[in-house]
């Protein structure tokens, strides 16, 4: 029997598709197009990848699969033909204080061996001497975290103060508390001498001393020993805060900042581990270098016996290479790489393995790539592909598009006005096809002519933070203005860390998804849900509790959730709708009350654009015509966050945000998931936000958003220590003519 060529999908229902029925060439690369909303996400993440995890997962007795994640039975008639599937997402890698890029790309163990067998002086007899997770190798004071608290003596302590009116700032030190009674006891300090007036002995005591005591507390004899304030918070608190709870990490970093350790200096290693070099380098000279640099220090070994172990290292720093990381060093801890960074290394630690015959999935792998790398992860996809794989993107990004083996396009539009296919087929076909898609392929923003003139600049002080070069950022007020450069460039660091620092009343639009759960939904995140309450209960003269799920008004049956949960034990937990408010979630009685012949359940079912309409008047209807503005007048009130689309859930907050009255905005790639033909209407409510005399601040890769800017900032030339330089600054049109600018390259 030869294998299917196809994986296949029947009748598929999910959210807004309307009985999708599909075939994916295997084997190949497809990408998914179409305006944010239409139902990529249904189709792609809810129903292959989660039904390809079903079928895995019911290949497994049903004891074993108590242990692995639940997948929900997709609303599809039959999805066939699947394979195992790895989806590639943009969530940050996380990790811990001791993951760094070079443990998860897996070129530190390699670097170890190289050094436990040619540095000099030879050190240990394993390669784990070379760790700095590894007694063996770790620097003793900080445990191989490279980084230690140091107590904030001004915040510790109220020098103006005496400790009889409680000086001692942390908690647990308050007066007449054990320590404070075990302190006086000591007989080392005047309890009444504001410590300013202490000697320099006296602070140190009090710091770091230590005593034998017997204290007589709450009638009891103890004998115990004083321990000074600094000492003891050293003690108690993991020096490296690893461990600890994020909300214990929190306590701390009040009285306490992170700075590099002392003894090593940052590098997380023993005296003995940096002593041992190769050709004048240990391993954290190594560890700290810019790929690039690593790759000609490495270059640079002519030890004949290495080649195998440097070829095995070289291929795979090449790797990190390929897909534009050049920039990024090994010792960079992984908490700490952006969204897009993490996808890329995941990316990169799949092709270094050999698996074939699986399933991809890439959610929007452009994002935070400049044109000029696109096509690095163009070539990543194809050899996924190449090795025997079926790999499966959701992009907007023209140039990823068109290397696709087959589009499939989704549309027309967004949620019930999208949910059909509207197209298959190659690239070529998709360009002259009926779709939007298509559409905006073949048309690109022209620069813009009349930028708007500067008057007054808005400015930050120079900065050396991460990678730049005593870079300042003008921004000429009452202008939109675009920040472009490379990745790695340090657009970020200059506008996100440096000027919103000096900036607080900026209101700023980040990439991070809504904070939400499942409770939350349109109305309650623009804050017009209280509003409409309000109205339902003045109108029924009931108290307005009534209208809310979760307290008064919640359906007795459910508590509020609209579904019960079944627990079947040695099988799947199911939910099933409620029976007594058939999901709406509320109390049946608080249903006979109305607004406007409305009750509350019927309120949430409208769509936005429907309610605009049904509060004209009120204060609900101003907050509701921002999100007609970004397109999202098809979202119902009601619908749970937890469910809208990634491009979705980024307009909603632009409108939320377009809400609050300020004068400066900063966007941090706001195209992130958005259609050429939402991007279109981006620019266009950026512009009206600057008619209305406000300064927009955009960081951006989209070649339509930046041709169509008043003014541009262009950070380069390159990544990391290569970069960091404001390269031009003036209109879109002088941009293209800016010598070493890349971005000039791609307009
Ligand atoms: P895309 O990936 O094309 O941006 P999605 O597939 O995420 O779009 O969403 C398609 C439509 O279905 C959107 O309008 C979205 O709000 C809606 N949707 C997604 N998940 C749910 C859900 N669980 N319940 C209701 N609507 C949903
Ligand atoms: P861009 O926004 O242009 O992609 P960034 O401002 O994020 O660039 O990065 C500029 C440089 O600063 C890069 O070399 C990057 O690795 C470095 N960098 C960014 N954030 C951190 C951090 N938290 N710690 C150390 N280096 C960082
Ligand atoms: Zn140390
Ligand atoms: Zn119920």
């Amino acid at each position: 029997m030869t294998e299917p060529e196809f994986i296949e999908i029947i009748n598929d229902r999910e959210n807004n598709l309307k009985n999708v029925s599909l075939k994916i060439p295997k084997n190949q690369l497809t990408v998914f197009t179409g305006v944010s909303g239409s139902g990529k996400s249904s189709i792609v993440f809810d129903t292959i990848a989660q039904e390809a995890g079903r079928q895995l997962n019911s290949t497994y007795d049903s004891f074993t699969r108590l242990y692995l994640p639940h997948y929900q039975r997709p609303d599809v008639d039959e999805v066939n033909n699947l394979a195992t599937a790895i989806v590639i997402d943009q969530k940050p890698l996380g990790g811990n204080v001791r993951s760094t890029l070079g443990t998860v790309s897996d070129i530190n163990p390699l670097l170890r061996i190289l050094f436990s067998r040619f540095g000099e002086p030879r050190y240990g007899d394993a390669s784990n001497a070379f760790s700095f997770n590894d007694p063996a190798g770790m620097c003793p004071d900080c445990e191989g975290v490279g980084k230690t608290y140091v107590l904030k003596r001004d915040v510790a302590v109220d020098r103006q103060k005496s400790l009889a009116e409680g000086a001692v700032q942390l908690p647990g030190h308050g007066v007449n508390s054990f320590y404070d009674e075990v302190m006086k006891a000591t007989g080392l300090f005047d309890v009444n001498k504001p410590l300013v007036d202490y000697t320099a002995d006296e602070f140190e005591t009090l710091m770091n001393g230590e005593r034998d005591v017997t204290v007589v507390y709450k009638g009891t004899t103890f004998n115990t020993t004083f321990e000074g304030i600094e000492r003891q918070f050293y003690r108690q608190n993991l020096k490296t805060g690893q461990g600890s709870s994020d909300g214990a990490r929190k306590k701390i970093s009040k009285f306490a900042t992170m700075v590099p350790c002392p003894t090593c200096h940052g590098t997380r290693y023993r005296p003995e581990v940096l002593a041992s070099k190769i050709q004048g380098n240990n391993i954290a000279d190594l560890l700290a270098l810019q790929l690039n640099d690593l790759q000609t220090t490495l270059a640079s070994f002519t030890d004949e016996r290495m080649a195998g172990l440097l070829a095995g290292i070289q291929e795979r720093v090449q790797g990190l290479v390929d897909v534009g990381l050049d920039y990024l060093t090994l010792t960079r801890e992984t908490t700490t790489l952006s969204g897009g960074e993490s996808q890329r290394v995941k990316t990169v630690r799949y092709l270094a393995n050999s698996l074939t015959g699986l399933l991809y999935i890439l959610d929007e792998p452009s994002t935070w790539l400049h044109p000029r790398d696109v096509h690095r992860l163009n070539t990543l996809l194809q050899k996924l592909r190449d090795k025997g794989n079926t790999v499966l993107v959701v992009e907007h990004d023209p140039d990823v598009i068109k290397v696709a083996d087959y589009v499939v396009d989704v549309g027309p539009r967004a949620g019930i006005h999208g949910g059909e296919i509207t197209f298959t087929g190659s690239y070529q076909a998709l360009l002259t096809s009926e779709t939007l898609t298509g559409k905006y392929l073949l048309q690109q923003l022209p620069v813009n002519a009349h930028p708007r003139q500067p008057q007054d600049f808005i400015t930050s002080a120079p900065s050396r933070l991460h990678n730049l070069q005593d870079a300042v950022l003008r921004v000429p007020a009452g202008l939109f203005t675009v920040v472009t450069g490379v990745a790695g460039s340090g657009k970020s660091t200059l506008v996100d860390q440096v000027f919103a620092a000096d900036h607080p009343e900026a209101i700023r639009l980040t990439q991070r998804p809504i904070r939400t759960n499942s409770r939350a939904n349109p109305a309650t995140y623009l804050s017009v849900m209280n509003e409409i309450r309000k109205l339902l209960a003045t109108a029924n003269d009931v108290s307005d509790s009534l209208f809310s799920y979760n307290s008064k008004g919640a359906c007795p049956t459910c508590g509020g959730k609209g579904v019960l949960e079944l627990n079947l034990s040695f099988m799947e937990n199911a939910t099933v709708e409620c029976e007594t408010c058939h999901g709406g979630r509320f109390d049946p009685q608080v249903l006979t009350y109305q607004y406007q012949g409305k009750n509350i359940v019927e309120i949430l079912a409208m769509t936005i654009e429907e309610a605009a309409t049904f509060f004209a008047g009120t204060k609900v209807a101003p907050k509701l015509k921002q999100v007609l503005n970004v397109g999202l007048g098809y979202l119902a009130l009601g619908q749970p966050l937890n469910t809208i689309s990634g491009g979705e859930g980024q307009r909603l907050k632009i409108a939320k945000e377009l809400n609050k009255r300020g004068n400066l905005y900063i966007l941090d790639e706001p195209t992130t998931g958005l259609h050429a033909s939402d991007t279109s209407n981006l620019i266009e409510i950026i512009n009206r936000l600057v008619d209305r005399g406000n300064t927009v601040i955009v960081i951006e890769h989209n070649l339509d958003v930046i041709r169509s800017a008043d003014w541009i900032i262009d950070i380069g030339p390159d990544g990391g220590s290569k970069g960091g330089e404001v390269l031009y600054e003036g209109p879109v049109s002088g941009l293209i003519t800016a010598p070493r600018s890349v971005t000039a390259q791609y307009l």
